[in-house]
């Protein structure tokens, strides 16, 4: 027998600067202003900040308790453990779980009013059945597959699951949403296909006159550029901490990044040339060079893909990261430069006017910005600041009216 507990994700680590120099600098204020310039550009449209993967790495409660305040439609996570989490942790603003659902999970989800996505007619009446038995009211938001050919019923087969959601009696839908495939591509066409596919379903309610839940479709690949989609709601995720959506591409609007992501050098040694630098010998010196050690490595999300591309600022200047990139190792070239043992180290943000930014990363590890964040572990302690510093009582919680 195994002993299964819902995962506490995400504890945060304890800062203990001097016993473990890297660290991760988030700058709440920077994602509140983010969520701001958002909020007023797709207006009246309104905002489903996208909170998954502990924040895109920022923190997955730190940042709902930033965020809670400035009333956001709903606090969108991909699985239930993280929307238990933020209920734990007294985050009382609507959440709405993205990701599919397993039957076992309902109970859970009318305990703590989080929004269900219904992804199927099955699964819609199982938690009608659900909330009928407990007597608690479930909120949905019924999920339309319109080309992405993950979770959700396709478009051309929706009428069923939008008919039997106007049957069920213990159920709220809220909300109906979609997911586009090519968002962050350049060609919107691929984009303006699915969102006709689903404009299609939505005709449903319009032949019955009735008012559709609220709409949602965009996510940070359109959300700046295409304002058709927003509809009544858009799901930034990547966007909303101040980066574009693919390695090339740089946000539009005046959105910034909320991280730094630091080191402190641990080991200095002058390489002769032809040595080769860490494991496979990938690299050596042409000629006589000063390496530096950084503790930090793939372990620690420092991709190991970006082994002899990636650049880090060592005294505001910009200087290769050599050789394979260890699971907690890092080694660069200073070339004749001056650096210290317990030197700050930039791997990611900003040092005085130079800047790492995290698309450069996703080019170097072949990826987009998204993993990049996401991919920061949890053994990196995370040092929060501004933002709001406590949990708002009763008095200061302004949470947004619900449909
Ligand atoms: C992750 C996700 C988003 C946010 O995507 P970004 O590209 O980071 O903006 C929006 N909607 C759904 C359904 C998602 O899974």
């Amino acid at each position: 027998m195994y002993a299964y507990a819902v995962p506490d994700l995400h504890e945060p680590t304890v800062d203990t600067e001097e016993l473990r120099p890297t660290r991760l600098e988030v700058d709440l204020d920077a994602i509140a202003d983010n969520y701001r310039v958002i909020a007023s550009r797709v207006a009246p449209a309104r905002v489903i900040p996208v909170l998954k993967a502990n924040a895109y790495g920022h923190g997955l409660v730190e940042v709902a308790r930033t965020l809670e305040p400035l009333g956001p439609a709903w606090l969108a996570v991909a699985y239930l453990e993280e929307a238990l989490r933020l209920r734990k942790a007294g985050v009382r603003a609507p959440i709405l779980v993205l990701g599919g659902l397993v039957g076992a999970q309902i109970p859970r989800f009318l305990e703590h009013d989080i929004s269900i996505t219904a992804s199927s007619v099955d699964k819609l009446r199982a938690v009608e059945e659900a909330a009928a038995a407990t007597g608690r009211r479930a909120r949905v938001h019924l999920k339309i597959d319109t080309g992405m050919e993950r979770i959700g019923v396709h478009w051309y087969s929706a009428g069923p699951l939008l008919e039997a959601s106007l049957q069920c009696r213990h159920v709220e839908v809220e909300g109906i949403f979609t997911h586009l495939a090519r968002a962050d591509e350049d060609d919107l066409a691929p984009s303006r296909q699915q969102l006709e596919r689903f404009a299609e379903v939505l005709q449903f309610y319009e032949q019955r006159s009735l008012p559709p839940p609220v709409r949602h479709v965009a996510s940070s690949g359109v959300i700046e550029r295409w304002p058709e989609c927003r509809l009544d709601a858009v799901r930034p995720g990547v966007l909303l901490y101040g980066c574009g959506a693919r390695a090339d591409t740089r946000p539009i609007w005046p959105v910034r990044p909320a991280l730094r992501w630091v080191t402190r050098v641990v080991f200095f040694k002058v390489v002769r040339p032809g040595s080769p630098v860490s494991y496979g010998g990938t690299w050596a010196p042409r000629r006589m060079t000063r390496i530096i050690t950084l503790p930090v490595g793939y372990g620690d999300g420092y991709m190991r893909a970006m082994s002899n591309r990636a650049q880090v600022l060592v005294r505001g200047e910009r200087r290769p990261v050599v050789g394979r990139i260890c699971m907690d190792q890092v080694m660069v070239d200073i070339d004749w430069g001056t650096a210290y043992n317990g030197d700050e180290v930039v791997l990611l943000g900003s040092d005085g006017s130079r800047e790492i930014r995290a698309e450069e990363l996703a080019a170097w590890a072949d990826t987009i910005p998204h993993e990049v964040l996401a991919a920061i572990n949890t053994r990196v302690p995370r040092v929060h600041r501004g933002g709001v510093r406590s949990v708002p009582d009763d008095a200061a919680h302004h949470g947004p009216s619900r449909r």
